[in-house]
């Protein structure tokens, strides 16, 4: 009998073949997407060609094959419920697909397909069935043109080519943009699959309710533009996008009958099984546990090598849930400590030639996951105690379904987050409110003052500025590849003002006051991204016509359009007028410094911190940098100031950069620090600092000084938590690091004019000063007290008698609440009978405290009702206990009068 191939041979198959037929391997992007804020993760291949497919980005290439990382755990794509239930659903999984951008087409696609499955794979033709597009609402053509290849294919039946409607053959990326019809390719494992034998009625099929075809890979041809519900155009450059599930191909060619028994689930269920300790037979009977812990296993090991750590909001929610989910099933399995780092040890092992960041950052994976199901263990007990408790009384009461808020206090007072809640609700036939939960979260989350997640896309004037640059490029104005862009030296010579953009629409001269953007045949102004702000400047006339136009910011708004947006301050720029452009150079030198000086501190944090400390965000701004890091808590003074050190000797060093392009598989193969959430061409510029020692070795786009002495002097000014495991720097560089230097010195030389000291004497200085204030602070309030008490002991005889019982009603000066508790315990001792209301005022404000003995309080008095009375007086409110009780007010100055309320309470409640 013919070997099983394994996974990663199959997956090298696939890729293999499309790049024998022209396609260039690119490397999956991450699971955090670059540049899209629209979506919590990569959960297609999809997503890192969008902006191709949107007509925002070129690529070097126009055929691609690639194996996509994704995840689907929330939205509409959320498959977690079923998760370790069946045998096919995921959180993680593989996605292959090949790709064509504008190259080719239907006829290529379909046959490459049919020759990979039935003579690469040699899978039996007479099992393989296809759809194709056919509109049930008759408005968009049937897609012939594939049904008519696929008839073509040697050896295919033509009673297996079925067409299906929009639902199944019609795809879009949204409600407006790229769409079109595809061919999804189905495999009929055999009726022995079929999962619904018996069941009256049913018949198996493709696209039916049973187990006996699977959908294996759908191809996509990409080529109508929707512009409206009812409005399709052609595209003029058409695209194929196709997806294949790895995990279910791989099922089909190792022939077993689940995704789970593939050498892809395998290794890892029977680590959890070492663990357990249960046989095979013991294993099949508790079969969800395992496959939750194996699938969960992989989706956080993933998750934390693209620096996504477990956290309380957003994509790190998502990871501690999926940690303590699988740790939940584990305690099904008796496993009551922390497992989940030995499961991921094997997933680095079988995953960590092909996705390499896996073997790369295995201590942090390692780590993070111990450390999460420690913190679990601390507080599932009692929430699960909790939680029964509350399903018990929702049994009782006779309803199905949890609160939301109580779910999300489960979730924030005891660990449990809402996936588990419902895993457990549902396992006794109860539900959860997820929406109460959700906007029980948001609730809290505003609270907390966190701002909103997910912005918009934007971008909707796309069409304008491709029209533009289509005619302009028609005319040769303008280079085919767009706008040429070299921030990183110095453009020579003046250009035409091919456009101005006024209000969105092109305009052919502007006025004093008007914001424009304009549009240059080459532009030296460094534009946003890998958090470098954009360059400002100025367009001046360079042919003697006397205008000027402030540039503001850069924008990119569409592929090969740079534009510069500003606001004419002197004369009348028209549209061919010769211009030229000037960078603000001072500005951007101090960018440069910041810039530089974030890689010198990533550099430091990992030599401090460790490898873990690696970069999640940052801005380099002229006047300050912003880093943030993974790290799971508050860095030490010691480590704050080590780092800040590290990078000055890195800066006294002098080192010099070296700024090379190469391809990102070499540069990654290299050891360079890329970095997660940014997106790569195939070529990608590399930075390395130092000389025949490398201090700093990155990918980046940005613009860097020479020498890294040219920053001067780096200062940290902050350290602190941005979410749950990240953490945040920010700090200054030369001229700015020098101010903030010379204003603090400037500070401690007037505090030491002002104090007689030298800087050495200062702390001590103020330290004594501080010191005697506060005992003299003690002292003055031993004193108050005393003179208080004082004045209390002379007044405690002055009682009165009001329907026979004695009152005493005092306003006592400067005591405090204390003060008047204290009183309130003599005047109990002297009177075993009695009604006191003790008033003060203190600082402006009055506060008031009420007495009543326990045989008054049976015959109708109530402290908490005679101080409420008293306190209206003086504009407040108050209440307590029936023998005591206190208030506040406002106006002090009424105080007087409102002791007259006594007397009143008393006569009117007194029986
Ligand atoms: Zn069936
Ligand atoms: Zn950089």
């Amino acid at each position: 009998m013919q070997a099983k191939p394994t996974g990663a041979a199959i997956r090298q198959d696939f890729i293999d073949f499309f790049v024998e037929h022209g396609h260039t391997f690119v490397p999956s992007s991450s699971l955090v997407p670059g540049g899209d804020s629209t979506l919590l993760f990569t959960n297609a291949g999809m997503v890192q060609f969008k902006d191709v497919f949107l007509g925002t980005d070129v690529r070097p290439y126009t055929r691609a094959v690639d194996s996509q990382k994704c995840l689907r755990v929330s939205g509409k794509h959320n498959d977690l419920d079923q998760v370790g239930r069946d045998n096919t659903h995921h959180t993680f999984f593989e996605m292959l697909g090949n790709w064509s951008f504008g190259d080719y087409y239907k006829k290529e696609a379909i046959t490459w397909a049919w020759q990979l499955l039935t003579e690469v794979w040699k899978l039996p033709k007479d099992r393989i069935w296809a759809t194709y597009f056919k509109d049930e609402l008759d408005q968009i053509p049937e897609d012939l043109e594939a049904a008519d290849i696929w008839l073509t294919q040697p050896g295919f039946d033509p009673n297996h080519l079925l067409p299906f409607g929009r639902k199944d053959n019609f795809w879009e990326m949204a409600d407006t943009g790229p769409c079109g019809p595809d061919t999804e390719i189905h495999y009929d494992r055999g009726p022995e699959f079929c999962n619904m034998q018996g069941v009256p009625g049913h018949i198996c099929g493709v696209n039916g309710d049973c187990e006996r075809f699977l959908e294996i890979w759908n191809n996509v041809f990409i080529q109508y533009n929707r512009l409206s519900p009812t409005e399709l155009v052609p595209l003029e450059k058409k695209h194929v996008d196709t997806g294949m599930g790895f995990e279910r191909i791989v099922s089909i060619l190792q022939d077993v009958p689940s995704n789970y028994k593939t050498d892809l689930f395998m290794p890892l269920i029977r680590r959890v099984q070492g663990l357990t300790g249960q046989s095979d037979a013991e294993r099949e009977a508790n079969l969800t546990p395992y496959r939750v812990i194996a699938d969960h296993a992989r989706a956080t090991a993933f998750l934390i090598a693209d620096g996504v750590v477990p956290g309380n909001i957003g994509r790190n929610y998502v990871c501690r849930m999926l940690v303590r989910r699988a740790a939940r099933f584990g305690m099904k399995l008796d496993l009551h400590k922390p497992f989940m780092a030995e499961v991921a040890q094997v997933v680095i092992d079988e995953y960590g030639d092909f996705y390499p960041e896996l073997k790369k950052n295995a201590p942090a994976i390692l780590d993070n996951l111990t450390r999460e199901e420690k913190q679990f263990q601390k507080t599932v007990n009692t929430g699960l105690e909790y939680l029964n408790e509350l399903l018990a009384d929702l049994k009782k009461s006779e309803q199905g379904v949890l609160d939301g808020a109580l779910a999300f206090d489960l979730y924030a007072t005891h660990g449990l987050p809402l996936e588990i809640t419902r895993d457990i609700a549902q396992e006794q036939g109860l539900d959860v409110d997820t929406q109460g939960f959700q906007e029980a979260m948001e609730a809290h989350r505003l609270a907390s003052g966190a701002g909103k997640e997910f912005g918009d896309m934007g971008g909707g004037d796309v069409e304008i500025y491709a029209q533009l640059v289509e005619s302009l490029t028609a005319s040769g104005k303008l280079d085919a590849k767009g706008v040429l862009y070299n921030p990183y030296k110095s453009v020579e010579g003046p250009g035409e003002v091919l456009a101005l953009i006024r209000e969105g629409q092109p305009v052919t001269a502007a006025a004093v006051g008007d914001p424009v953007e304009v549009l240059l045949p080459r532009t030296d102004f460094y534009v946003e991204s890998g958090g470098q702000v954009s360059d400002t400047g100025q367009i001046v006339s360079a042919n003697g016509k006397e205008w000027t136009i402030r540039v503001n910011g850069m924008r990119k708004p569409a592929a090969g359009v740079i534009v510069h947006l500003g606001e004419v301050v002197r004369g009348q720029p028209q549209v061919g007028d010769l211009a030229k452009a000037q960078v603000d150079t001072e500005r951007r030198k101090a960018i440069m410094r910041n810039h530089t000086a974030t890689h010198l501190l990533h550099a430091a944090l990992h030599e401090v911190l460790g490898d873990h400390a690696r970069q999640a965000g940052s801005l380099v701004a002229p006047d300050r940098l912003r880093f943030d890091f993974n790290h799971p808590q508050p860095m030490t003074r010691e480590e704050i100031l080590d780092v800040e050190a590290r990078v000055n000797q890195a800066i006294l060093a002098n080192y010099p950069l070296h700024i090379v392009e190469k391809s990102l598989q070499e540069a990654i193969d290299e050891g360079a620090m890329a970095l997660f959430g940014e997106k790569y061409g195939a070529e990608v510029r590399t930075i390395t600092i130092g000389d025949e020692e490398v201090y700093s070795y990155e990918l980046c786009g940005g613009t860097h000084v020479d020498e890294t002495g040219d920053i001067g002097l780096f200062l940290i000014t902050y350290e602190g938590s941005i979410a749950a495991g990240v953490r945040r720097i920010e700090a200054v560089t030369g001229w700015q690091a020098y101010e903030l230097a010379r204003e603090r010195m400037n500070i401690l030389d007037q505090t030491n004019h002002f104090l007689g000291t030298s800087p050495a004497e200062t702390l001590p200085r103020v330290k004594s000063l501080t010191e005697s204030l506060s005992a003299a602070d003690k002292e003055i309030e031993k004193l108050r007290t005393q003179l208080v008490a004082g004045a209390f002991d002379e007044q405690l005889d002055s009682t009165e008698e009001i329907e026979g019982v004695p009152v005493l009603r005092i306003v006592l000066p400067n005591a405090d609440m204390e003060a008047l508790r204290e009183m309130a315990d003599k005047f109990r001792q002297k009177y075993p009978s009695g009604v006191a209301l003790l008033a003060s005022d203190l600082d402006g404000k009055p506060i008031l405290l009420a007495v009543v003995t326990d045989d008054l309080v049976k015959r109708g008095l109530h402290a908490g009702n005679l101080v409420k009375q008293v306190a209206q007086v003086v504009g407040g409110g108050g209440g307590g206990r029936p023998t005591l009780a206190q208030a506040g007010g406002k106006d002090a100055s009424k105080l007087a009068v409102a002791l007259d309320q006594v007397p009143v309470y008393i006569k009117t409640n007194l029986k």
